[in-house]
């Protein structure tokens, strides 16, 4: 038997309302706060993501699933994440030239070799946005505060948000070299990734996940303690705004992030209690992102959202529980004009838009009983030859067993409670 591959899910129908359900909340508060959805392909040229997501990163360097391409000599990959894509497609569309903010968002399946377990996987699917053309901190704040809407109304609590400042360009070369000497003193320990990475990007070496390397990493200098003074005022901002909004955050010196294109606000919620993988949401801001793929320069903020990691936090604070839809009604029926007459009432009331069942493997009407009942149907509606000739029949409500006799042709059934 062929099985699926290492790190991948089937979601069967029993678990697609729980996804459907959450899609739908993240699409709904999505639209409140103005973003249109977008779509991109699912796999791009490979350089797109070296120079969009950084080739110093474990993403690019140990995750990606790239392959030559069947008719021409180029690399291809799957996409590893969602935010270069975005901003490949609005440079080539020509977006820059429409009004500002641009506010996209994402529904889409993500690809990295990374070793699966509890909310890591290889395929896996995030809720991303991404908001352009604004270097205001309240536009971070409104990024924030929508990822936060959409825990909020999911029913999730305790997600905390730990929030940071990476700096910009101009204050990076100070603290590089902060950075730099601090690492530099323990060179002979760091693992071999993060040797070469102490020379071309000692940011990186915060993000490893080497027990040794993050031991030495959480005594390195703060990025809040290098701040020039206008991402010290926008951080400022951003503290203010999250306090005015009702949204609270807890400063976290050890968010980086692991893509090399994040500069100022940078931030991450956390579930306690989901297990290693505890980080639901991450994002911050690229104000150099647009640039670096060629286009005019142009702010960005926003945020990936992992669904599976968000469904371990609801599984765990007992709130995963979503029921798919179930039929209004059953048509039972007890012979074979039974069947078919069955078999019309049930796409009358379809065509109605009505959703009904009815029996398609010749259970008895005992059987159908008991399987009405499973599927959850409101009604059932049982036929003999003696219903057809008579044109009336017995409409049950499986709810309280109280029954009644309606027409065939023509019935209709209560509003739904
Ligand atoms: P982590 O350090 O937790 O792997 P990351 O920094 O690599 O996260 P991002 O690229 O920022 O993650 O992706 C945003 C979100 O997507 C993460 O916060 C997480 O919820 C989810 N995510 C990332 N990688 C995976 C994965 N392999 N499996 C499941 N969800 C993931
Ligand atoms: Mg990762």
């Amino acid at each position: 038997m062929i099985r699926k591959i290492k790190g991948t899910m089937d979601i069967l129908p029993d678990k697609t309302p729980l996804f459907r359900h959450i899609e739908s909340v993240m699409r709904g508060e999505a639209a409140r706060y103005g973003f249109g959805e977008i779509r991109t392909p699912m796999f791009e040229n490979t350089e797109l993501f070296e120079r969009g997501v950084g080739d110093t990163t474990d993403v690019v360097q140990k995750e990606m699933y790239t392959f030559a391409d069947r008719d021409e000599n180029r690399r291809i990959s799957l996409r590893p994440e969602g935010t270069a894509p975005v901003v490949r497609a609005l440079l080539e569309h020509g977006c820059q030239s429409d009004p500002m903010p641009l506010k996209y968002y994402y529904i889409i399946s993500c690809f990295r070799h990374e070793a699966p377990q509890a909310g890591r996987s290889r395929e896996f699917f995030q809720f991303g946005t991404e908001l352009f053309g604004s270097e205001s901190a309240i536009a971070d704040a409104t990024v924030i505060s929508l990822a936060s809407s959409v825990f909020d109304r999911l029913g999730l609590r305790n997600i905390k948000l730990h929030l940071n400042s990476i700096g910009c360009a101009k204050c990076r070369p100070a603290y590089r070299d902060a950075l730099k000497a601090h690492f530099g003193e323990h060179s002979g320990e760091l693992c071999d990734t993060c040797h070469t990475r102490l020379e071309k990007n000692p940011l990186r070496l915060l993000d490893c996940k080497s027990p040794i390397c993050s031991a030495i990493a959480r005594r390195a200098p703060k990025t809040l303690d290098y701040l020039c003074d206008d991402c010290a005022a926008h951080f400022k901002t951003l503290t203010s705004a999250l306090d005015a909004m009702g949204i609270s955050y807890e400063l976290d010196p050890a968010i980086v992030r692991g893509l090399d294109y994040y500069t100022r606000t940078v931030f991450e919620f956390i579930a306690e209690g989901i297990g290693a993988q505890s980080t639901v949401c991450g994002g911050g801001r690229y104000d150099g992102l647009v640039e670096s793929l060629g286009g005019a320069p142009m702010s960005g903020i926003g945020f990936g959202m992992g669904l599976t990691r968000v469904i371990l936090a609801m599984e765990q604070q007992g709130i995963a529980d979503i029921d798919g839809e179930k039929p209004r009604i059953y048509l039972a029926s007890l012979g074979e004009r039974a069947q078919i007459k069955a078999a019309e009432i049930t796409e009358r009331l379809r065509r109605e838009g009505i959703f009904a069942e009815c029996d398609l493997v010749g259970r008895s009407l005992k059987a159908q009983m008991k399987y009405a009942n499973k599927l959850g149907a409101d009604y059932v509606l049982m036929l003999g030859d003696n219903e057809i000739d008579s044109g009336r029949a017995i409409l049950r409500d499986m709810k309280n067993a109280a029954q009644s006799e309606v027409e065939l042709l023509g019935f209709t059934l209560p509003e739904n409670a």
